[in-house]
């Protein structure tokens, strides 16, 4: 009798999970739903307008799992095929240039290569960065929709795979069998993939709050800067999509870039009752400046159990320094580490808005360790990226990024909790490989 699986949602990791089992041949033993809360497969994340589609390959970016790069060029060739692009040249040529032959309609793949230049590669090194290599191939916003049709059409060409379109999961009771409630109706299920990705978080707390035990407390929380720089002093790193370096700073803390945005925009990030800063980068305008976060990784061990509430609390802080629960801080680097506030901006100028920031002093903010480490890490990459370390450079702070608690797999018989949802994970490589990892029963180790 073909065993009853239920996958609950239709994003990344639910694709990786039923092309895993696709390509292992066990798709044969299942009866498979995929609840999926929007009302066709065009209405889920693969697909959003802002999606950017770029997948990358690499290691430590993207998630905090361990995946084997053949199963991220194997994502990424899924991916490209169903894009509508072909191979040029076969696979002997090495995988990387095998997907990088990939074209449609007679035009190349968008590809892009990190720390390539083996003499920059060593630089950094050599001053005592890791730099994280990556490819990336950006498949294009405009073709996703089409990817996803052409995946979604292939499942369903499989006559034990059906989908519930417009069905949004509400609660579940794990088993075995697995109970699921939803707006259409309960149904029960011998095996369950969860794969609502950050758009179920509902979905997510509710189970994290019944079932405890299967959720690893979180240690982390990363605080630090959005840093704003002259443009051309990162043009010479422009044919890398970013320059992802993590350096261990003189107070013991890992530092780490992250989010870089060329010729883009600082922003704020708004939650109900405080603000970070945040950036992204526009097509169509253009600024003359870069930004990206500068991130101190803090990790908190018994007895404290708050990271998330330690970040939010220095956020409030800057807030309320700021004057406005809406506001954030902004300095200039020079002031910054000579401990002054800065009352006059120099040669850069903010792409934040005026009305967003006040001119003030972060040192009142940070505990000293995470500024130790902030000046360190910036007063160091000066050493690579001649420019880093302008007197007028700006920072804003605070920037904070949260984790979320770890969902642990292997405790419920056939549960499988996988993509942005368990917490492993944050990108649509990563999502995705973890989805067809667990298919498949690969091994996954954390980070
Ligand atoms: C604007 C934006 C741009 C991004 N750009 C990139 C990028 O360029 N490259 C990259 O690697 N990553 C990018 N990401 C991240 C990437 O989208 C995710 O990491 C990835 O999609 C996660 O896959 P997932 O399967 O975990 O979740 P998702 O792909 O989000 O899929 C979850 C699915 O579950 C459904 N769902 C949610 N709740 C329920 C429920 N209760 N019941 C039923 N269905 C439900 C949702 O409708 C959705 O279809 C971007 C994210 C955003 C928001």
């Amino acid at each position: 009798m073909l065993k009853r699986l239920g996958i609950v949602g239709f994003g990344a990791s639910a694709i990786g999970f039923i092309n895993g089992l696709i390509e292992s041949g066990k798709v044969k033993d299942y009866r498979i739903t995929v609840l999926e809360r929007g009302k066709d497969y065009s209405h889920n994340t693969i697909s959003g307008v802002r999606m950017d589609g770029k997948i990358f390959i690499s290691h430590g970016m993207g998630g905090e799992i361990y995946i084997p790069l053949e199963i991220q060029a194997k994502t990424v060739e899924f991916y490209l095929k169903f894009s509508g692009y072909t191979p040029t040249v076969d696979k002997r040529v090495g995988i990387v240039n095998y997907l990088k032959s990939f074209e449609r309609d007679g035009r190349k793949i968008e590809f892009g290569e990190s720390f390539s230049d083996e003499e920059i590669y060593k630089r950094f090194y050599h001053h005592g960065f890791e730099p994280v290599k990556s490819y990336f191939f950006h498949l294009g916003t405009d073709i996703l929709k089409e990817t996803n049709k052409n995946i979604y059409e292939y499942f369903s060409s499989f006559e034990n795979i059906e989908f519930l379109f417009g069905t949004t999961v509400e609660d579940v009771e794990f088993g075995p069998p697995h109970r699921v409630h939803t707006n259409r109706g309960d149904f029960e299920f011998d095996e369950l993939v969860i794969a609502v990705g950050r758009s179920g978080h509902r979905l997510m707390e509710r189970l994290k709050e019944k079932y405890p035990q299967l959720v690893r407390p979180n240690q982390f929380v990363d605080i630090g800067v959005r840093y704003e720089l002259p443009n051309h002093v990162m043009d010479p790193f422009s044919d890398m999509y970013e320059v992802k370096v993590r350096y261990r700073t003189k107070t013991g803390y890992i530092c780490r870039i992250f989010c870089q945005n060329p010729a883009g925009k600082v922003t704020l990030e708004k939650y109900e009752d405080f603000t970070t800063v945040n950036g992204y980068s526009d097509s169509l305008h253009k600024t003359e400046n870069t930004n990206f976060a500068i991130l101190v990784t803090t990790r908190f061990t018994e007895p404290f159990k708050d990271p998330t509430g330690y970040g939010v609390n220095l956020a409030k802080l800057a807030n309320i320094l700021a004057g406005d629960k809406e506001k954030v801080i902004l300095q200039t680097y020079g002031d910054f580490k000579e401990f002054r506030r800065t009352k006059r901006l120099g040669r850069v100028h903010p792409t934040l808005d005026s009305e967003s920031y006040i001119l003030g002093d972060a040192n009142l903010v940070f505990p000293s360790k995470i500024r130790e480490s902030l000046v360190d890490f910036v007063e160091n990459l000066e050493k690579v990226i001649p420019g880093a370390s302008y007197f007028d450079n700006l920072l804003y702070a605070v920037e904070v990024k949260f984790y979320t608690n770890k969902f642990l797999n292997d405790i419920v018989e056939g549960l499988h909790v996988v993509g942005d949802c368990s917490g492993w994970t944050r990108s649509i490589q990563y999502a995705t490989s973890m989805g067809y990892m667990r298919a498949v029963g690969m091994k996954i180790q954390s980070l």
